[in-house]
């Protein structure tokens, strides 16, 4: 089975030659932007590292019972830990358990593999608490961190890690590899490319679960509407999606409104600048260039500084409907 690691073939390659040439290290980070594939490759390693029947050295059968379970991230000697479903954040506590773990000689692998995830979730205290695994790492243990960025992380940690970071592919690129590789319709892998600006994992994500992008879709296209409607159209808008009781279910879907609404400002400024980057939502590209007609440069980089205000205020807890009416009570504009 080839690794299909797509856009990061140099990086399965340089895993792949450290299993062949018995040189593995006890610790890698992966980074990159969420969605890239960083995950994917941290499995197809742990898949490569502990294959029972291996069709040629570093590599994996994708077959095997261990391949399997590795790849639903359940077997004995593969541990992932990850921020808990509340807490956004991975705990010390967390990291000690793993410790216990990873003191015990593999029940049935190689190695036992710890795959930390987005390990710039963790805190300075649980960050300290690897420290010590990563100094003094037991053998047959390999640990591979994921993190959307090495700055993110405490130096001492990146330091004793071998670090791997991984790019985005170009819209063509990854838009080919969605054709070839996935089998997924043209038009569909140039939107995806598209609106992942190349974050293949994400692509196919996206591509697996269509309702998700069913809604990006309408909040797209409710864009547009809002636009052209009255200030009470756009306050009754308001108030629908900031209205949930659940906190954290709130703050996330107006932060989704703000990302898509900052996207969407970003092609119109695009179509306004007259400049040749990719858009985000090609499938809107009419409608963004006739919205842009209606608009002045100077005026959508008012909205874009403004959005990304608004997010960054939504993360300190500022009053969630209220930032959004700021925001849609400017959106008259395209109206005059
Ligand atoms: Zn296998």
């Amino acid at each position: 089975m080839e690794w299909m690691i797509h856009g990061h073939e140099w990086a399965a390659q340089i895993l792949q030659k450290h299993i062949t040439q018995n040189n593995v290290r006890h610790a890698y980070l992966l980074s990159g932007a969420p969605g890239i594939g960083r995950r994917s490759l941290a499995i197809r390693f742990a898949q490569a590292l502990n294959c029972t029947q291996p069709p040629a050295s570093g590599e994996a059968c994708g077959e095997c019972r261990l391949c399997k379970q590795i790849a639903k991230m359940q077997q004995a000697d593969l541990t992932i830990t990850r921020s808990l479903e509340d807490a956004h954040s991975i705990k010390v506590e967390q990291i000690r358990e793993l410790q216990l773990n990873l003191s015990l000689a593999p029940y049935e692998s190689k190695y036992r593999v710890a795959i930390l995830l987005n390990f710039h979730e963790a805190t300075p205290n649980a960050q300290n608490a690897l420290l010590k695994t990563l100094e003094e790492a037991p053998t047959k243990v390999i640990l591979v961190l994921t993190a959307d960025s090495v700055e993110n992380l405490l130096p001492t940690i990146v330091s004793r890690c071998e670090i791997l970071r991984l790019r985005p592919l170009s819209i063509e690129a990854c838009s080919s590899a969605l054709q070839t590789h996935w089998q997924i319709p043209k038009e569909e892998s140039i939107e995806l490319a598209h609106l992942t600006a190349g974050k293949i994992g994400q692509a196919v994500y996206y591509h697996q679960t269509p309702e998700k992008l069913e809604t990006m879709h309408q909040l797209v296209q409710d864009v547009f509407d809002l636009l052209g409607s009255s200030l009470a159209e756009r306050f009754e808008y308001a108030e629908k999606i900031t209205d949930t009781k659940k906190k954290n279910v709130y703050r996330e879907s107006i932060q989704e409104n703000l990302r898509i609404w900052l996207s969407l400002w970003r092609d119109f400024y695009i179509c306004t600048s007259g400049s040749e980057m990719p858009l985000t939502f090609i499938n809107f590209k009419s409608l963004s260039q006739k919205t842009a007609k209606k608009l002045t440069e100077p005026v959508v980089y008012q909205q874009l500084l403004q959005l990304e205000n608004a997010l960054q205020q939504l993360d300190v807890n500022l009053n969630g409907r209220l930032l959004v009416e700021t925001i849609l009570m400017d959106w008259s504009i395209v109206n005059h």
